[in-house]
């Protein structure tokens, strides 16, 4: 709060929030002053809160933010930083016509974001735990995928053995994109049904006590053509050489730039139309992001995805995903599921 030179901070992004608290519901702020901590829930959640969360609690009964205000006022805080990427308007609008003379509402920037960035002994195990959830699930959903069956059919597979397996949700909509339509790098499924010898692109992902896990994994449905066989060869080459990349302290553009070499090497590299990771952590999308641009280092604790992809319409795509922890000297692929071209 120092560096961003505020008095308080209002956190508001639900992911924060749970971050900053353990508190899971969806109705909650935390105004945080040096020392600390403040806590706004409403009264469904009076007896959830009442255990476990250590900051002075407020229960309000009309909206969360004119409580907020109250307090301001009342400890006479001048400059309130905020979350720009996650206060609702409405609640910016209302706080600032509370606010006495003189006091002013500071973007923070992402500051808990970046506290998240690096995950804790615990919080690693907990995406551990999401990692074999994921892959168990896939594991039991495709030794039962058969030519004629529904993308929509195996994606519903997917999500049912994830929670069987002990997920709360899947951690995005789970894509499953067969054919022609897996070189749609976010396609949804649909009711196509699996072809011989097509393509079946799967990105799937498990939230598991709050915590998410992402892995891609691109299998064909009987012998594929020579063609498609070096694509999945170079895109797995990509995906290889930017694990390889992955260590404390390179910078994220680095990983992204080996991902994009190879695929270069291959004359794939317009057909690579996005980043190549991203971190994950209690959200499917954290720091840092793992991109052409972007400079920040990699840092141990850190973790990321490894996804490099191609998409060749009318064709199809491949993308390799795995979900990988930073470490001082490398890294470790949490993702134990195979990476051999799967004939089903
Ligand atoms: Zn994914
Ligand atoms: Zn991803």
């Amino acid at each position: 709060m120092g560096e961003q030179k505020v008095q308080a901070l209002l956190v508001s992004s639900p992911a924060n929030v749970r971050y900053l608290s353990g508190y899971t519901g969806s109705n909650g702020l935390i105004l945080l002053l040096a020392g600390e901590a403040h806590f706004f829930t409403d009264p469904r959640y009076a007896l959830q809160v009442s255990r476990g969360i250590t900051c002075k609690v407020h229960i309000a009964k009309g909206p969360l933010i004119e409580e907020v205000a109250k307090l301001i006022k009342r400890k006479k805080l001048k400059k309130i930083g905020f979350e720009p990427g996650a206060m609702r308007y409405e609640d910016y609008a209302k706080l600032k016509d509370e606010l006495p003379l003189g006091a002013s509402l500071i973007p923070a920037g992402r500051v808990i974001e970046e506290l998240r960035s690096i995950k804790s002994p615990a919080e690693i195990d907990g995406i551990r735990k999401s990692v074999q959830v994921n892959s168990e699930g896939y594991a039991r959903t495709i030794k039962r995928v058969r030519v004629g069956v529904r993308e929509q059919d195996i994606a519903a597979e997917l999500d049912f053995q994830m929670r069987v397996l002990g997920a709360e949700k899947p951690a995005f909509e789970t894509i499953v994109a067969a054919g022609v339509r897996s070189a749609l790098p976010h396609a949804h499924p649909t009711s196509h049904r699996l072809a011989a010898s097509e393509l079946l692109l799967i990105d799937v992902g498990a939230t598991v006590g709050g915590y998410t896990s992402d892995m891609t994994r691109v299998s064909v449905a009987g012998e594929p053509s020579k063609r498609v066989r070096e694509l999945y060869r170079a895109v797995l080459d990509a995906q290889l050489a930017a694990l390889d990349a992955v260590k404390s302290g390179v910078e994220a553009r680095k990983v992204d730039g080996a991902a994009r070499e190879v695929l270069k090497r291959h004359k794939l590299e317009r057909a690579f139309v996005h980043s190549t990771g991203h971190g994950l952590g209690l959200e499917i999308h954290e720091m840092p992001r793992v991109a052409r641009k972007e400079k920040s280092k990699l840092r141990a604790g850190m973790v990321i995805t490894i996804e490099p992809g191609a998409y060749i319409d009318e064709l199809g795509g491949v993308r390799i995903e795995d979900t990988v922890l930073v470490t001082e000297k490398g890294c470790e692929v949490l993702t134990p599921t195979t990476k051999e071209f799967v004939v089903l």
